[in-house]
This record gives structure tokens, sequence and C-alpha cells, in this order.
């Protein structure tokens, strides 16, 4: 399965979905009005390919403005040939300067009879024409129309030409709007229109996400949104799964609460991730000197192991804090024995956890000052490659990306709000019980 997050011109949360278009390494970027769309479309795919320079291929979606069909193909085959023939041009000449593949995305509302008697048939061979020797496709997306009741009239225009530079975009939601008009259910109302042969050769990518609606109509606030529930989610997947999904782009193309957080399209890439049964980053590793280990560390070695195929959880002994705070308090539950059974202890739980512990008493500059350059090599040395290293401070992100430049940074719960609780506050406690409540 290949995950391509959905951004939009101004490249909104792109922060959020970062690390799964470095992963996929590649994104649609949805066009949000059609001003000056030629310069919009070249702008946006340099930004994006600026920020992620992992990025080799993107779709571009044209503006979707409700009773306006601006954009769809009939109306640009007939009006604006000239126009998009330009833009075409264009697209080819970035898409070569990037080295990116292009795909650029139109919807159709017609179906198949329609394409051939008005000639637009002809006019997609003339601006197929000018791809062919490009990294360029251009994709034709399934909308919301009566006509397509017995068939997918894009995927059968896309057999018709049978050119390997046109290819099809299937939206679930449309696909569920289509069969509740018809009063279909979707999986029966696919068997109709859909063949596993024709997606196998022809579908390119699917724009999955939920339909809260059953009635066909299309609203921003009930198509295109988060699934509900696992179960709704589970029912699409698997219904498209007869389809071949799996071997898909898909898109999770999902109206957002929040376009800043991008936490919807966020759920909606991990129950998809889940589905894939794959974890996002093979080894990965959380580390600290845990005076002592809490509940707040096991909440991030809980979010990091759902991550990592393998997470080593280093306990690091030795260091100059270390040392100064056992000064001052020489108790046992401060000391490093206590520490390390405490965190083996709660690492138990997890069946992908593996607890080390590293000395880094000879790591320290001739002022007694930690040096953390020395202790990278011991900690390759007992982790190997990593791909991810977790923790809550996001001012270690620079020593992390010198120290592990192929592994990803990643915070979790920075702000401690699922956990209110550090180190030192239980260090400053002065119950025990109090104490207790917050160790392992
Ligand atoms: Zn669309
Ligand atoms: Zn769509």
């Amino acid at each position: 399965m290949i995950i391509y997050p959905k951004t939009c011109e101004n490249l909104i949360g792109l922060d959020c979905l970062k690390k799964y278009v470095e992963k996929y390494k590649g994104a649609e970027i949805q066009l949000l009005s059609h001003e000056q769309i030629q310069k919009k479309t070249y702008d946006a795919i340099k930004r994006l390919k600026a920020e992620v320079p992992q990025l080799e291929e993107v779709t571009i979606h044209i503006p979707y403005v409700e009773d306006k069909d601006d954009y769809n193909f009939e109306v640009l085959a007939f009006s604006k040939l000239e126009i998009e023939k330009e833009r075409l041009k264009k697209i080819c000449e970035i898409s070569k300067e990037l080295n990116l593949k292009v795909n650029l995305l139109y919807h159709t509302k017609w179906d198949y009879e329609s394409w051939n008697s008005s000639g637009a048939i002809d006019r997609m061979k003339e601006l197929l024409e000018i791809i062919q020797n490009s990294n360029v496709t251009i994709l034709i997306e399934n909308v919301y129309a009566l006509v397509e009741r017995k068939e997918c009239a894009v995927l059968k225009i896309a057999k018709a030409l049978n050119n390997n530079h046109l290819k099809v975009c299937l939206d679930i939601c449309h696909l569920h709007c289509v069969a509740n008009i018809f009063n279909y259910s979707l999986n029966d109302y696919l068997k109709l229109c859909l063949n596993k042969e024709d997606c196998k050769k022809y579908v390119k990518q699917i724009h999955f996400a939920g339909t809260l609606n059953n009635d066909g109509y299309i609203d921003k606030k009930t198509h295109g949104r988060v699934h509900d529930s696992r179960k709704s989610f589970e029912e699409d997947y698997n219904i498209l799964k007869q389809f071949g999904i799996e071997d898909k782009i898909i898109v999770p193309e999902v109206s957002e609460a929040d376009y800043f957080t991008r936490k919807d399209q966020i759920e909606e890439i991990k129950m998809l991730l889940k589905k894939e049964n794959k974890k996002l980053y093979k080894v990965g590793m959380y580390g600290g000197k845990f005076m002592p280990f809490h509940k707040g560390h096991l909440y991030c070695v809980e979010q990091a192991s759902k991550m990592c195929e393998k997470l080593y959880v280093i306990l690091f002994v030795g260091g100059e804090q270390e040392l100064e705070i056992l000064k001052t308090r020489n108790e046992k539950w401060l000391q490093r024995e206590d520490r390390e059974k405490h965190i083996r202890k709660a690492c138990e739980r997890f069946n992908n956890v593996e607890v080390v512990v590293i000395d880094t008493t000879k790591c320290k500059n001739s002022d007694g000052t930690e040096n953390w350059d020395m202790e990278t090599p011991l900690v390759i040395n007992a982790c190997g490659k990593l791909d991810a290293v977790f923790g809550s401070e996001p001012d270690y992100g620079n020593y992390y990306k010198r120290a592990y430049p192929g592994a990803e940074y990643v915070q979790i719960d920075v702000e401690r709000k699922n956990v209110p609780i550090s180190a030192t506050m239980i260090r400053n406690m002065k119950s025990i019980k109090e104490r207790e409540k917050w160790i392992i």
C-alpha cells in the first residue's frame, strides 16, 4: 500500500503530515481556486519539493468549486483546450526540472457515450499527445453523477483510450453517493460497475475517506470525512480490497475539522497503516537517565513501540546530571540498579521493546560536562541503524539530527498533556505516597 497524504496549495498542516510524505515520497496537492492556475500549480509543486526533497511523485487536484464546473474535463475540452495544452506543457517542464512524476487530475461528469459522441475522447487524445514522452499522467476522477448507474464511466474511458498516460482516480465517497442514490449497497453497486482486471490496469489512485450520510447528497460536513468508526473504515476498505486497493496509491481525502493539525487525516492514515500491519519505523530509540522512570516515560514508550518494529529503551547512566543529583540524594530509588530494575519491569509488557543500559561515564569533556557526540557510537553499537528517535524535548532535535542523520526525531507529548509529570517534579515531592502515584 502506498499512502499519499493530501495537502493544499498553501501547504497548511504539512508539518504534521511530513513524515508520511517522506516515507511514501508522494502527496496530493489540492488547488483552492482557479485564479492564475498555471502559476499556482508550478509554485505549489516547487514549494512541496523544497519542503520534502525526498518527493518523487505528486498529484495535482484541480479546484472543486460547487456549482462551477470550470475544471471538469468536459468544460476544459470544449472551451479551454488551448489554455490547458499550455498548462500541460508547463507541467511537463516542471516534472522534468524537478525530476518528479506528476499526475494531473480532472473530474468528469459525463458517461462514456457522451465522451464518444461529443468528441471529448479526441480532445483527450490531443492532451495525451503532449505528455507522451514525459513523466506526467492524467487522472480522471469519478464524481457524483447519475450516469454511473451501470458503469464506471472513467474506467470505461481509460480502457477505451488504453494509454499509459491516462489513468483513473476512484473516489470512494462519490461511489457511495451513487450507490445510495440508486439504493444499492456499496458492495452490490461496485460489483455492478467495476471489475478487478480493469481496476488493476487502469486505476492509479483512490481517494479514501468516510461518507457519513446515506442520501447520496454531497455535503462537506458528511462527505470525505474521517471514518467515524473502525467498523465503517473496515467496511469501505474491505469492499475496495476486492478490486485491488492494496496495490494502489491511497490518498486520504479528508475534510478536516482543523487543517492546521490535520488531525482527521492522520487518524485515517493510522487506520490505513494498521491495516497494512506494518510499522512506520523499523528501529527506534527512546533514551534518558530516567531518574526515576515514571508514567510519562511509560506513555512515550507505549506510543513509540506502536510506531516501531523494534524499540530500544536506553537507560543512560554515569552522566553529569546523574552524578550531580546523586551527590545530594544518595537514595536507593535513584540508584542505577533500581532504575534499571524498574524500567525492565515496566517494559516487560511490550513484546517489541528491549531495554539497554549504556554507561556514559567516559563520555565527558575535560571539564566534566557531558559530551553527547561521544555517546552516539555507543548507541549505534547497541541498536544498529536507527530510523526514529523519540523524545519529549524539542531542544534535542538538532543533536539527534547530527547524531543519527538517517533517523527522524519524533516528539511525543511535548506539552506533557497526557501525563503531566516530570522526573524533576517527582524528585521534589515531599511524600513518598505522592511520589509513588507517578512511578511505575
Ligand atoms: Zn476530486
Ligand atoms: Zn475525490
